[in-house]
């Protein structure tokens, strides 16, 4: 060991998308390295039934990322992953959905690397493409959409955010982290000129066993999110792709049969 510089004997850190919620949404590369993983640091968004993949032996510590729940700074999450490398660890950092969509895991990255920590980053479904999937909601569609666009609802900065031209004729608008300001999204969709008709979809707990595929009208979305008292993890998912009468009609098809 004596020849070796400190860099050497540091573990590496994987940050690995852990995708929407269906075990078999995982890449190839993220089920091996779970399968063999010593040490696991997890966000709450990350199935159990994934958890269960990893060895019965391996150290998990969770970093609970659910919102208004206790979840631990980012900053102590990047200290963590940095400190664990260090002593000598190989990381597996599970995250919901990609790592590198609304997922902080840019942060956690370049943390690891300022630290002289090596980073590998394996990419994960996100909670939009695996919604759309299982939701038979196509985000583009030859007819009614040719942009797709990803942005985050959380609370700070959303009032700043300019969304203007993301939603409305030809596009299709998907907001993750939406459902506590759905109130303000319907709001500012409608005042930068969106029809309060546009045409929308909720899809709570995308890929698992208990999704639920909502739809309705923009200027109803608050009262959707509360009739029906929709829970995280949700996407709200904006633009005539939601409307597909044809996707609609055989999903109901599909569902006659069984
Ligand atoms: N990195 C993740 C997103 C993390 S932000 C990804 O790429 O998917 C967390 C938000 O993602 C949630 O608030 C919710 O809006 C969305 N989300 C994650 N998993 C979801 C699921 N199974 N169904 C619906 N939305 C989901």
């Amino acid at each position: 060991m004596s020849d070796k510089s400190p860099t050497k004997a540091y573990g590496k850190v994987w940050l690995v998308g852990a995708g929407p919620g269906d075990p078999d949404l995982l890449t190839l590369r993220a089920a091996r390295l779970l399968m063999v993983a010593k040490v696991v640091v997890h966000d709450g968004l990350v199935d159990p039934r994934i958890l269960a993949m990893a060895p019965a032996a391996a150290r998990f510590i969770c970093v609970a990322k659910r919102r208004s729940r206790h979840s631990m700074p980012q900053d102590e999450i990047n200290a963590l992953l940095v400190r664990e490398a260090q002593a000598g660890h190989d990381v597996l950092r599970l995250k919901g959905g990609d790592p590198f969509i609304f997922g902080r895991g840019g942060e956690e990255a370049e943390s690891c690397l300022a630290a002289g920590v090596e980073v590998e980053v394996v990419p994960g479904i996100s909670a939009a493409i695996g919604a759309g999937a299982a939701a038979l909601l196509p985000l583009t569609h030859r007819e009614n959409a040719s942009v797709v666009s990803f942005v985050s609802g959380q609370c700070k900065g959303l009032t700043d955010q300019n969304w203007a031209g993301l939603a409305g004729v030809g596009r299709t608008l998907v907001i993750y982290m939406g459902l506590a300001t759905a109130e303000m999204i319907a709001d500012k969709l409608i005042a930068d000129g969106l029809s309060p008709e546009t045409p929308l979809a909720v899809v709570e707990n995308a890929t698992r066993p208990d999704m639920r595929v909502l739809r309705g009208p923009l200027a109803g979305l608050t009262s959707l999110v509360e009739r029906e008292k929709v829970q995280s993890p949700a996407l709200i998912i904006i633009g005539a792709v939601t409307a597909r009468a044809d996707i609609a009609l055989r999903q109901m098809a599909l569902e006659a049969q069984q």
